[in-house]
Protein backbone atom coordinates (compact mmCIF):
# COMPACT_ATOMS: atom_id res chain seq x y z
CA UNK A 1 0.00 0.00 0.00
CA UNK A 2 1.45 3.53 -0.84
CA UNK A 3 1.25 6.81 0.85
CA UNK A 4 -1.22 8.18 -1.23
CA UNK A 5 -3.77 5.37 -0.90
CA UNK A 6 -5.77 5.50 1.95
CA UNK A 7 -8.32 2.57 1.74
CA UNK A 8 -8.06 -0.59 0.14
CA UNK A 9 -11.31 -2.69 -0.18
CA UNK A 10 -11.00 -5.96 -1.83
CA UNK A 11 -13.39 -8.70 -2.20
CA UNK A 12 -15.81 -7.47 0.60
CA UNK A 13 -18.22 -9.01 1.54
CA UNK A 14 -20.88 -8.49 4.89
CA UNK A 15 -24.13 -11.12 5.62
CA UNK A 16 -26.55 -10.68 8.07
CA UNK A 17 -28.06 -13.78 9.31
CA UNK A 18 -31.37 -14.42 9.42
CA UNK A 19 -32.62 -16.62 12.47
CA UNK A 20 -35.81 -18.45 12.77
CA UNK A 21 -37.44 -20.94 15.07
CA UNK A 22 -36.81 -21.53 19.25
CA UNK A 23 -33.44 -22.42 18.32
CA UNK A 24 -32.70 -19.51 16.12
CA UNK A 25 -31.52 -21.65 13.70
CA UNK A 26 -29.81 -19.91 10.85
CA UNK A 27 -32.18 -20.36 7.75
CA UNK A 28 -30.68 -17.81 5.15
CA UNK A 29 -28.40 -14.65 4.69
CA UNK A 30 -29.11 -10.96 3.81
CA UNK A 31 -25.99 -10.09 1.64
CA UNK A 32 -25.65 -6.16 2.43
CA UNK A 33 -22.56 -6.16 0.62
CA UNK A 34 -21.28 -8.68 -1.10
CA UNK A 35 -18.22 -8.99 -3.50
CA UNK A 36 -17.08 -4.72 -2.98
CA UNK A 37 -13.35 -3.73 -4.42
CA UNK A 38 -12.35 -0.34 -4.38
CA UNK A 39 -9.81 1.89 -3.83
CA UNK A 40 -9.39 5.42 -2.09
CA UNK A 41 -6.61 7.53 -2.71
CA UNK A 42 -5.91 10.38 0.23
CA UNK A 43 -7.96 13.74 -0.65
CA UNK A 44 -10.02 12.13 -3.37
CA UNK A 45 -12.95 12.31 -2.33
CA UNK A 46 -15.53 9.05 -3.51
CA UNK A 47 -19.55 9.70 -3.38
CA UNK A 48 -21.59 6.53 -3.33
CA UNK A 49 -24.74 6.83 -4.76
CA UNK A 50 -27.61 3.77 -5.27
CA UNK A 51 -31.34 3.00 -3.93
CA UNK A 52 -32.77 2.32 -0.35
CA UNK A 53 -31.17 -1.26 0.44
CA UNK A 54 -28.42 -1.10 -1.97
CA UNK A 55 -26.06 -1.62 0.80
CA UNK A 56 -24.38 1.77 1.18
CA UNK A 57 -24.82 2.25 5.27
CA UNK A 58 -23.82 -1.17 5.62
CA UNK A 59 -20.65 -0.25 3.47
CA UNK A 60 -19.84 2.98 5.00
CA UNK A 61 -20.45 1.13 8.46
CA UNK A 62 -17.92 -1.71 7.59
CA UNK A 63 -14.85 0.90 6.27
CA UNK A 64 -15.06 2.69 10.05
CA UNK A 65 -15.03 -0.69 11.73
CA UNK A 66 -18.03 -0.72 13.14
CA UNK A 67 -19.24 -4.03 11.34
CA UNK A 68 -17.01 -6.96 11.32
CA UNK A 69 -16.58 -8.13 7.62
CA UNK A 70 -17.81 -11.94 6.74
CA UNK A 71 -14.99 -12.01 4.15
CA UNK A 72 -12.44 -9.88 2.06
CA UNK A 73 -10.69 -6.78 3.37
CA UNK A 74 -11.19 -3.00 3.99
CA UNK A 75 -6.92 -2.19 4.34
CA UNK A 76 -6.65 1.62 6.12
CA UNK A 77 -3.32 3.32 5.69
CA UNK A 78 -2.39 5.59 8.72
CA UNK A 79 1.17 6.65 7.69
CA UNK A 80 2.32 3.90 5.84
CA UNK A 81 0.98 1.20 7.37
CA UNK A 82 -1.73 -0.77 7.00
CA UNK A 83 -4.95 -1.40 9.85
CA UNK A 84 -8.24 -3.09 9.33
CA UNK A 85 -10.24 -0.95 11.81
CA UNK A 86 -12.99 -3.86 13.45
CA UNK A 87 -10.01 -4.91 15.11
CA UNK A 88 -8.27 -2.93 18.20
CA UNK A 89 -6.31 -0.28 16.80
CA UNK A 90 -4.60 2.48 18.33
CA UNK A 91 -6.66 5.63 19.34
CA UNK A 92 -5.04 7.84 17.48
CA UNK A 93 -6.08 5.57 14.43
CA UNK A 94 -9.05 5.01 15.08
CA UNK A 95 -9.70 8.60 15.74
CA UNK A 96 -8.41 9.64 12.37
CA UNK A 97 -11.57 7.83 11.08
CA UNK A 98 -14.91 9.45 11.77
CA UNK A 99 -18.47 9.13 10.59
CA UNK A 100 -21.41 11.78 10.63
CA UNK A 101 -24.40 10.00 10.42
CA UNK A 102 -28.18 10.94 9.05
CA UNK A 103 -30.21 11.34 11.94
CA UNK A 104 -27.93 14.39 14.22
CA UNK A 105 -30.30 13.73 16.97
CA UNK A 106 -29.65 9.98 17.60
CA UNK A 107 -25.95 11.09 17.22
CA UNK A 108 -25.94 13.15 20.08
CA UNK A 109 -26.81 12.66 23.75
CA UNK A 110 -29.17 13.93 25.27
CA UNK A 111 -28.53 13.91 28.53
CA UNK A 112 -25.33 15.49 27.63
CA UNK A 113 -24.48 19.12 27.44
CA UNK A 114 -23.07 19.75 24.06
CA UNK A 115 -19.28 20.25 25.53
CA UNK A 116 -19.84 16.95 27.84
CA UNK A 117 -20.49 15.33 24.33
CA UNK A 118 -18.02 16.97 22.42
CA UNK A 119 -14.78 16.12 25.07
CA UNK A 120 -15.14 12.75 25.49
CA UNK A 121 -13.04 12.23 22.83
CA UNK A 122 -10.55 14.86 23.20
CA UNK A 123 -10.03 13.52 26.92
CA UNK A 124 -9.11 9.99 25.85
CA UNK A 125 -7.08 11.06 23.27
CA UNK A 126 -5.61 13.90 26.16
CA UNK A 127 -5.15 16.38 23.53
CA UNK A 128 -4.94 19.21 25.74
CA UNK A 129 -3.01 19.91 29.31
CA UNK A 130 -5.61 22.45 30.50
CA UNK A 131 -9.26 23.03 30.84
CA UNK A 132 -9.77 26.02 29.47
CA UNK A 133 -7.44 25.18 26.42
CA UNK A 134 -10.09 22.69 25.72
CA UNK A 135 -12.92 24.84 25.70
CA UNK A 136 -11.40 27.87 24.14
CA UNK A 137 -10.32 25.12 21.11
CA UNK A 138 -13.99 23.64 20.62
CA UNK A 139 -15.35 27.03 20.82
CA UNK A 140 -13.61 28.49 18.34
CA UNK A 141 -14.57 25.16 16.38
CA UNK A 142 -18.01 25.67 16.98
CA UNK A 143 -17.76 29.57 15.77
CA UNK A 144 -15.88 27.82 12.42
CA UNK A 145 -19.22 25.97 11.57
CA UNK A 146 -21.41 29.30 12.41
CA UNK A 147 -22.69 28.47 15.45
CA UNK A 148 -21.92 30.41 18.94
CA UNK A 149 -19.11 29.79 21.93
CA UNK A 150 -21.92 29.67 24.75
CA UNK A 151 -23.34 26.77 22.82
CA UNK A 152 -21.33 24.47 24.20
CA UNK A 153 -23.28 24.69 27.69
CA UNK A 154 -26.99 23.55 25.70
CA UNK A 155 -28.66 20.65 25.47
CA UNK A 156 -29.08 19.12 22.17
CA UNK A 157 -32.83 19.35 22.29
CA UNK A 158 -32.29 23.09 22.21
CA UNK A 159 -31.18 23.03 19.19
CA UNK A 160 -32.25 22.72 14.89
CA UNK A 161 -32.18 19.81 13.17
CA UNK A 162 -29.27 21.75 10.90
CA UNK A 163 -27.54 23.19 14.06
CA UNK A 164 -26.95 19.30 15.27
CA UNK A 165 -25.71 18.60 12.55
CA UNK A 166 -23.05 21.13 12.73
CA UNK A 167 -22.54 19.99 16.45
CA UNK A 168 -21.93 16.11 14.66
CA UNK A 169 -19.61 17.49 12.55
CA UNK A 170 -17.40 19.80 15.17
CA UNK A 171 -17.54 16.02 17.08
CA UNK A 172 -16.19 15.17 13.90
CA UNK A 173 -13.20 17.03 12.84
CA UNK A 174 -12.25 17.89 16.41
CA UNK A 175 -10.30 14.88 16.75
CA UNK A 176 -8.27 16.10 13.57
CA UNK A 177 -9.47 12.61 11.84
CA UNK A 178 -7.80 12.02 7.93
CA UNK A 179 -11.08 9.99 6.54
CA UNK A 180 -14.76 10.63 7.16
CA UNK A 181 -17.88 8.57 6.52
CA UNK A 182 -20.29 10.42 5.61
CA UNK A 183 -23.28 8.85 5.44
CA UNK A 184 -26.39 11.26 4.05
CA UNK A 185 -25.82 14.17 6.18
CA UNK A 186 -28.07 16.23 5.04
CA UNK A 187 -31.22 14.07 4.38
CA UNK A 188 -32.90 14.36 7.62
CA UNK A 189 -32.70 18.15 7.49
CA UNK A 190 -35.36 21.18 6.26
CA UNK A 191 -34.57 22.06 2.47
CA UNK A 192 -33.70 25.18 3.38
CA UNK A 193 -30.44 23.74 5.51
CA UNK A 194 -29.70 21.34 3.17
CA UNK A 195 -27.38 23.22 0.70
CA UNK A 196 -25.62 25.26 4.00
CA UNK A 197 -24.55 22.13 5.08
CA UNK A 198 -23.27 21.05 2.26
CA UNK A 199 -21.45 23.84 1.88
CA UNK A 200 -19.91 23.75 4.98
CA UNK A 201 -18.60 20.22 4.48
CA UNK A 202 -17.17 21.02 1.37
CA UNK A 203 -15.18 24.37 2.64
CA UNK A 204 -14.21 22.33 5.08
CA UNK A 205 -13.01 19.54 3.38
CA UNK A 206 -10.71 21.74 2.11
CA UNK A 207 -9.64 23.77 4.78
CA UNK A 208 -8.87 20.50 6.98
CA UNK A 209 -7.39 18.71 3.77
CA UNK A 210 -10.02 15.56 4.59
CA UNK A 211 -11.01 12.72 2.05
CA UNK A 212 -14.76 12.15 2.21
CA UNK A 213 -16.65 8.85 1.35
CA UNK A 214 -20.28 10.47 0.82
CA UNK A 215 -23.25 8.16 0.75
CA UNK A 216 -26.31 10.32 -0.64
CA UNK A 217 -29.14 9.87 -2.93
CA UNK A 218 -28.89 12.60 -4.66
CA UNK A 219 -26.64 12.92 -7.31
CA UNK A 220 -26.00 16.30 -7.47
CA UNK A 221 -24.87 16.43 -3.98
CA UNK A 222 -22.83 13.19 -5.34
CA UNK A 223 -20.92 15.22 -8.24
CA UNK A 224 -20.91 18.52 -5.31
CA UNK A 225 -18.61 16.87 -2.84
CA UNK A 226 -17.09 13.52 -5.29
CA UNK A 227 -14.21 13.61 -7.81
CA UNK A 228 -15.55 10.17 -8.04
CA UNK A 229 -19.13 8.56 -7.96
CA UNK A 230 -19.78 4.47 -7.27
CA UNK A 231 -23.08 3.29 -8.40
CA UNK A 232 -24.32 0.79 -5.72
CA UNK A 233 -26.85 -2.23 -6.82
CA UNK A 234 -27.98 -4.99 -3.99
CA UNK A 235 -24.24 -5.10 -2.12
CA UNK A 236 -22.20 -4.29 -5.67
CA UNK A 237 -20.52 -1.92 -7.15
CA UNK A 238 -21.82 -1.71 -10.49
CA UNK A 239 -20.08 1.51 -12.16
CA UNK A 240 -16.93 4.30 -10.98
CA UNK A 241 -16.27 6.93 -12.89
CA UNK A 242 -15.31 10.62 -12.17
CA UNK A 243 -18.21 12.52 -11.18
CA UNK A 244 -18.93 14.81 -14.37
CA UNK A 245 -18.10 11.46 -17.18
CA UNK A 246 -20.14 9.77 -14.84
CA UNK A 247 -23.46 12.19 -15.35
CA UNK A 248 -22.48 12.98 -18.63
CA UNK A 249 -22.11 9.74 -20.17
CA UNK A 250 -23.38 6.87 -17.65
CA UNK A 251 -22.70 3.26 -19.04
CA UNK A 252 -24.37 0.78 -16.85
CA UNK A 253 -28.02 0.25 -17.97
CA UNK A 254 -29.12 0.61 -13.49
CA UNK A 255 -26.79 3.91 -13.68
CA UNK A 256 -28.45 5.50 -16.67
CA UNK A 257 -32.03 4.91 -14.92
CA UNK A 258 -30.37 6.22 -11.49
CA UNK A 259 -29.89 9.42 -13.63
CA UNK A 260 -33.07 8.91 -15.66
CA UNK A 261 -35.03 9.56 -12.39
CA UNK A 262 -33.48 12.63 -11.95
CA UNK A 263 -35.48 15.45 -13.03
CA UNK A 264 -33.31 18.46 -11.89
CA UNK A 265 -30.53 17.83 -10.05
CA UNK A 266 -30.77 20.32 -7.19
CA UNK A 267 -28.18 20.26 -4.10
CA UNK A 268 -31.30 21.27 -1.72
CA UNK A 269 -33.62 18.84 -2.50
CA UNK A 270 -32.22 15.55 -0.96
CA UNK A 271 -35.43 12.53 -1.94
CA UNK A 272 -35.23 9.11 -2.14
CA UNK A 273 -33.99 7.83 -6.29
CA UNK A 274 -36.66 5.67 -7.49
CA UNK A 275 -36.15 3.26 -10.37
CA UNK A 276 -39.28 1.18 -11.86
CA UNK A 277 -39.35 -1.85 -10.40
CA UNK A 278 -38.65 -2.81 -6.85
CA UNK A 279 -35.09 -3.81 -6.02
CA UNK A 280 -35.17 -7.77 -5.60
CA UNK A 281 -34.57 -8.93 -1.84
CA UNK A 282 -30.28 -8.98 -0.91
CA UNK A 283 -31.93 -12.49 0.80
CA UNK A 284 -32.68 -13.91 -2.63
CA UNK A 285 -30.32 -12.19 -5.06
CA UNK A 286 -30.90 -13.03 -8.45
CA UNK A 287 -28.35 -15.37 -10.27
CA UNK A 288 -25.97 -13.93 -12.98
CA UNK A 289 -26.39 -10.02 -13.35
CA UNK A 290 -28.56 -9.13 -9.97
CA UNK A 291 -30.02 -6.50 -12.48
CA UNK A 292 -31.25 -8.77 -15.15
CA UNK A 293 -34.68 -8.62 -13.24
CA UNK A 294 -35.26 -5.26 -14.02
CA UNK A 295 -32.53 -4.79 -17.24
CA UNK A 296 -34.20 -3.06 -20.49
CA UNK A 297 -30.94 -5.04 -22.12
CA UNK A 298 -31.15 -8.14 -20.56
CA UNK A 299 -29.80 -10.68 -22.77
CA UNK A 300 -29.46 -14.65 -22.10
CA UNK A 301 -26.15 -14.71 -20.28
CA UNK A 302 -26.85 -12.04 -18.15
CA UNK A 303 -29.12 -14.72 -16.39
CA UNK A 304 -26.15 -16.58 -15.83
CA UNK A 305 -23.00 -15.05 -15.44
CA UNK A 306 -22.18 -12.47 -13.25
CA UNK A 307 -20.74 -9.44 -14.94
CA UNK A 308 -17.34 -8.48 -13.82
CA UNK A 309 -16.11 -4.60 -13.05
CA UNK A 310 -14.01 -4.10 -15.92
CA UNK A 311 -12.36 -0.83 -17.80
CA UNK A 312 -14.53 0.67 -19.85
CA UNK A 313 -14.27 3.93 -21.28
CA UNK A 314 -12.54 5.50 -18.66
CA UNK A 315 -15.40 3.85 -16.14
CA UNK A 316 -15.43 0.36 -14.10
CA UNK A 317 -18.28 -0.98 -15.39
CA UNK A 318 -19.83 -4.42 -14.20
CA UNK A 319 -22.19 -5.37 -17.14
CA UNK A 320 -21.93 -7.78 -20.42
CA UNK A 321 -22.39 -5.38 -22.38
CA UNK A 322 -19.13 -3.60 -21.94
CA UNK A 323 -17.36 -6.89 -21.61
CA UNK A 324 -14.51 -7.88 -23.39
CA UNK A 325 -16.34 -10.56 -25.15
CA UNK A 326 -19.38 -8.98 -25.82
CA UNK A 327 -17.13 -5.89 -27.31
CA UNK A 328 -15.69 -8.49 -29.79
CA UNK A 329 -19.03 -9.88 -30.79
CA UNK A 330 -20.49 -6.33 -31.47
CA UNK A 331 -17.10 -6.02 -33.64
CA UNK A 332 -17.27 -9.16 -35.50
CA UNK A 333 -21.54 -8.64 -36.17
FE1 LIG B 1 -28.39 -5.46 -18.03
FE2 LIG B 1 -27.09 -7.66 -18.70
FE3 LIG B 1 -25.74 -5.44 -18.27
FE4 LIG B 1 -26.90 -6.73 -16.27
S1 LIG B 1 -25.22 -7.46 -17.53
S2 LIG B 1 -26.94 -4.58 -16.60
S3 LIG B 1 -28.75 -7.49 -17.22
S4 LIG B 1 -27.20 -5.82 -19.92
Amino acid sequence: MNNEELLNIKDLKVYFPIRKGIFLQTVGYIKAVDGVDLQIKSGENLSVVGESGSGKTTLGKTIVGLIKPTGGKVAYNYNGKSFELFRSVPINVRQSVQMIFQDPFSSLNPRLKIVDTLKEALEIRKMFRTKREMIDYLGTLLEKVGLKREYLYRYPHEFSGGQRQRISIVRAISVKPKFIVLDEPTSSLDVSVQAQVINLLKELQRELNLTYFFITHNVAIAKYIGQKIAVMYLGKIVEINDSENLINSPFHPYTRLLLSAVVEPKIEHEKEIKVGGEPPSPVNVPSGCRFHTRCPFAMKICEEVEPDLVEYGGAFVACHLYSKERTKQIEKS
